[in-house]
């Protein structure tokens, strides 16, 4: 069985104090939720004082980006080295880092690899823009979003990931649990072609996009969809809560269906 993830995405939100205040607020409460993997991906400079207030509870943390190499004349960028000691996952390939620092397949699989060499759990980010949707080639875009980033990847059950179409991220127009539960069901069968289906069986594929306590149930009953990463929802602790409470009720309840 598929462990459920919920993951929040923090971006670019909260100082060193809001960050610990929002951790405060949800962390006893988060730790008692069983059956889910409760991931917190807080920016870069908050890494450190959230990983000292979760210590010993479930909650795990998460980085939002890396740069591909270990170490060097890179100024200002953060490497999996650096990472490996601060936390478990790493977010990979953001459409918000393809869209706005123009991070292609290759640099996003260089990534990928540089984290799954030092030992951090990649969530890889693939989805389709609103055009390329309406196209009618989302399928065609997420095969190429997977094959770039997975080349020369040996050890694809060490990932997880995230189906976000662009047009649902942060514009609170979700995809129906249904269209979600389809697509995801279509890249599980691209890698089980590809890589193999055992792989296929393991791998964790999380629906991202507009999540919240309001639509979180719609996605969770879906079979195909393990999880969620969540943006803007994970900025509110009794959101956050709701969404990962659901997730471990409806997928508990599913589990014991079968
Ligand atoms: C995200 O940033 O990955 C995301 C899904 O954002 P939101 O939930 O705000 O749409």
């Amino acid at each position: 069985m598929r462990v459920p993830m919920i993951a929040g995405n923090w971006k670019m939100n909260t100082t060193i104090s809001e960050a610990t205040e929002l951790v405060k607020a949800m962390r006893a409460a988060l730790d008692r939720i069983d059956n889910v993997d409760k991931v917190i991906c807080p920016p870069f400079v908050s890494l450190a004082a959230v990983r000292e207030l979760i210590q010993g509870s479930s909650i795990k943390l998460g980085a939002q980006n890396l740069y591909f190499e270990e170490d060097g004349a890179y100024t200002g960028e953060i490497s999996p080295l650096m990472l490996a000691d601060l936390c478990e996952f790493v977010i990979i390939g953001h459409s918000e880092r393809r869209q706005y620092f123009t991070e292609t397949g290759e640099i996003i699989n260089k990534k990928i690899r540089a984290a799954l060499k030092a030992g951090l759990k990649p969530i890889l980010c693939i989805g389709e823009r609103l055009a390329e949707n309406e196209a009618g080639i989302t399928e065609k875009v997420l095969t190429g979003q997977l094959m770039a980033s997975s080349a020369r990847i040996y050890y694809l059950s060490g990932l997880i990931i995230a189906y976000e179409p662009v047009w649902a991220i942060g514009t609170g127009q979700a995809a129906t649990g249904k269209q979600a539960n389809e697509t995801i069901g279509f890249i599980r069968r691209t890698i089980s072609e590809k890589y193999g289906k055992r792989i296929a069986l393991v791998l964790r594929i999380l629906y991202g996009g507009s999540v919240t306590a309001a639509n979180a149930a719609e996605f969770m009953s879906q079979p195909e969809i393990d999880g969620a990463l969540v943006g803007g929802a994970s900025l509110k602790a009794t959101e956050f809560l709701s969404i990962v409470k659901q997730t471990s009720e409806i997928k508990g309840r599913l589990s014991a269906e079968v």
